[in-house]
């Protein structure tokens, strides 16, 4: 039998475990506050008998990420890992630094298989969905890497967050919890290419966090050339998902919308997002496309993307253009995985 995924546990979980140990109750939360504050072994935990420790080290492992490559900007600071995991897969995370602290980019899959013309993460597919345990390791070691705390999170980084929903909504149970990391959910976004089923179950969880669609295209037949996901679920499903998210929850949504030049950049598209996002309380952001080295599509000008952001304004789409941090180090994810893919195969080609 494996050993168990102890940092994924949650609080009920980890009693029910010490009392099959025959433990008290209150191991529980200590050993929940060793793990969330950043304990590596189970040696560390010096408040828990020995004899305890022994059992936990037969009985599990303590979830955790090594720095493969590290990318410091020298433009502002912003910090790029290549981690690697326990069984030798690599993903990515970004580490952000704003006026109002550190926010984290997490990865939650190596790969994605979802598909999208434009994105790095997804060209090789899916290999394995995270644990709540590996995102949450991501933040720690970028916490104890730079010697600092993170106040924000976006599940952005590689991967369809709910693609593998129970992980990743385990995850924001964890990393929100009082006696853990405890990162307000208002503090964290979730963006998803718009898998509608995900959408409607995390309304049913109701949580505060930002829900983010990458929206990309106001038309189906544009959208399902950039996004797949979209011939299963088109526009119109996506947007009726939306409302029925914000009816629940509350909640403003945000929509990313990477500019491509000549592909959406366009004023038609610019009154299709109008139109299509009319009655939501939203917000739109801009992104200027990260052109990747596998595919050969090129980011609007600055010009241009200034015009689309002023026109969607000037009709009462709040917009902003999103600022782009590290762009020195290739800060689009999936870039560094493939990278060191590329390398080992050329290794093993030798
Ligand atoms: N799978 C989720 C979250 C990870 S992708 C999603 O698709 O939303 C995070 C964001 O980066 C998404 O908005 C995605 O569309 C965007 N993105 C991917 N590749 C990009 C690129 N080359 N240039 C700009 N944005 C990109
Ligand atoms: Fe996956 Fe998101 Fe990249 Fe699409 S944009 S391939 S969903 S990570």
């Amino acid at each position: 039998m494996g050993l168990i995924d102890i940092k994924s546990m949650t609080t009920e979980e980890l009693t029910a475990l010490m009392g099959e140990f025959g433990q008290p109750k209150f191991r529980a939360k200590q050993i929940f506050s060793w793990l969330h504050g950043g304990a590596d072994s189970f040696d560390e935990m010096t408040n828990l008998p020995i004899s305890l420790r022994e059992k936990l080290k037969e009985e599990c492992y303590i979830a955790c990420v090594e720095i493969e490559r590290k990318l410091v900007s020298a433009l502002d600071g912003t910090v790029k890992y290549l981690y690697r995991l326990h069984d030798g897969e690599y993903i990515e995370s970004v580490l952000m630094s704003y006026n109002h602290g550190y926010t984290v980019c997490i990865s939650t899959q190596v790969g994605c298989r979802m598909g999208c013309s434009f994105c790095a993460s997804g060209l090789s597919g899916k290999v394995r969905d995270l644990t709540a345990s590996e995102m949450l390791a991501q933040i720690k070691m970028a916490e104890k890497d730079n010697g600092i705390r993170v106040s924000n999170v976006v599940m952005m980084g590689m991967g369809e967050p709910l693609d593998n929903f129970e992980n990743s909504v385990r995850f924001l149970r964890l990393v929100s919890h009082d006696d853990g990391m405890n990162i307000g959910l208002r503090h964290i976004s979730l963006s998803t290419s718009g898998v509608v089923s995900g959408i409607e179950r995390l309304a049913e969880e109701n949580m505060p966090i930002t829900l983010s669609i990458s929206l990309h295209a106001p038309f189906d037949d544009m959208r399902s050339k950039m996004m797949p996901v979209n011939k299963k679920w088109n526009v119109a499903a996506l947007i009726a998902a939306c409302k029925k998210y914000q009816s629940v929850t509350g909640r403003r949504i945000s929509f990313e919308y990477a500019m491509i030049k000549d592909v959406n950049d366009s004023r038609e598209c610019a009154d299709g997002l109008v139109k299509l996002l009319r009655g939501i309380m939203c917000h739109v952001n801009l992104i200027p496309a990260n052109p990747v080295v596998e595919n050969n599509f090129k980011r609007s000008d600055d010009k241009n993307v200034n015009n689309f952001c002023e026109y969607l304004n000037s009709k009462g789409v709040n917009t902003t253009i999103r600022r782009t941090l590290g762009a020195d180090i290739d800060a689009s994810c999936g870039q560094l995985r493939n990278q060191k893919k590329r390398r080992d195969d050329n290794e093993n080609c030798k």
